[in-house]
């Protein structure tokens, strides 16, 4: 794997048999967001006293952060079904009705990806939300009948990167809103730690907060470098991961200090170098790195702000002063025009 692929947040290929192995249960094994975790405790809690379904659920964040693994806890903590399908999954009409009317009673349906869910389909989803049946239409032209199905009460849990994407009355519709947050190294330690314990691989505190600095505060990141450097240890090594295999195999994975993936440093090197620092526009600066605006706003972003390298602006997109010194350059100095 490319140390590109390596330290992104989106899931490549071999992650999934993985993640399933080290996918947290139940709500008291998920690591952090302790926010979103006690509204969601609360609400389990009541629901679960009053017997009913868990209030739709909206889940939101970038990407590796446990929204499908908050989404798997929901249906674990309430003792019901639970199904997934994602947005983009979802092409005509026929797809969701098949879905819809085959519900089990309380069931949770996952919807990942909600945002790019058709116009036209978060209509019909959100009826089916409201008012528990769907409208059918069979035939087409004076012979076409409707016919309406009820729809077993369900939770409804999507998932999405981009929260401003979905259209207001379907936002409308969710009684729980979760934003998830990146981890924070102590966080993405024990993450380590227990993903360590799961798969029986022997690793110390200094071994796994080598492995949590660079993980770019995403728990699908930190798991996977666990797996890559478990590999080195064990061909390099006794097996044992700490500070100094750690260390090793990061430097030999060329991921560095902080989990920063080629795009990273091209988007600042780009808006250091041919904007002066900024401000650049997303569309200009999308179009000089020749990627989607999209996942530069959705992935790369959110995490360079975060940290503090990357400012989003009225005007555009700036480097901060640590930017600057990351790649030991100095920030020139800047007139105020105030
Ligand atoms: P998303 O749906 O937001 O992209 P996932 O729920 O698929 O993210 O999480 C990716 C992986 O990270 C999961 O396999 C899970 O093992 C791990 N993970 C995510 N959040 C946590 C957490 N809070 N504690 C422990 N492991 C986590």
């Amino acid at each position: 794997m490319t140390p590109e692929r390596l330290v992104s947040a989106i899931p490549v290929e071999d992650d999934s048999v993985f993640e399933l192995k080290l996918r947290p249960h139940r709500l008291s094994e998920f690591i952090g967001q302790s926010k979103a975790k006690q509204q969601l405790a609360i609400a389990l809690e009541a629901a679960k006293s009053r017997g009913e379904a868990l209030d739709h659920v909206l889940l939101f964040g970038p990407p590796g952060l446990g929204k499908t693994t908050l989404a798997t806890i929901i249906a674990n903590e309430m003792g019901v079904a639970f199904q997934q399908t994602s947005g983009p999954a979802l092409q005509i009409q026929g797809d969701l009705t098949a879905i819809l009317s085959n519900l089990k009673d309380k069931q949770v349906l996952f919807l990942d990806e909600a945002h790019r869910l058709q116009p036209v389909l978060q209509e019909k989803l959100y009826t089916a939300l409201e008012d528990l049946r769907l409208d059918i239409m069979i035939g087409q032209g004076p012979a076409a009948r409707t016919f309406i199905l009820d729809v077993k009460p369900f939770t409804f849990v999507a998932a999405t990167t981009r929260p401003s994407l979905l259209s207001s009355p379907m936002r409308a519709r969710f009684g729980i809103l979760l934003r998830l947050e990146f981890y924070t190294d102590d966080e993405l330690r024990f993450i380590v730690e227990r993903s360590a314990d799961v798969l029986g691989v022997p690793i110390d505190r200094d071994g796994a907060s080598e492995l949590a600095m660079r993980s770019r505060g995403t728990p699908r990141i930190a798991n996977r470098l666990l797996r890559r450097v478990r590999d080195y240890a064990q061909v390099r090594g006794d097996g044992r991961i700490d500070r100094a295999t750690a260390h090793a195999a990061l430097e030999m994975l060329e991921v560095d200090s902080h989990g920063f993936d080629e795009l990273d440093r091209r988007l600042l090197r780009t808006i250091i170098e041919k904007y002066d620092g900024g401000p650049v526009g997303l569309g200009t600066l999308a179009a000089a790195l020749a990627e989607e605006q999209e996942a530069l706003e959705e992935v790369y972003e959110p995490f360079l702000i975060q940290i503090g390298f990357l400012d989003r602006t009225p005007r555009g997109r700036v480097a901060t002063r640590l930017a600057y010194q990351h790649f030991g350059l100095d920030m020139p100095g800047k007139l105020s025009l105030f």
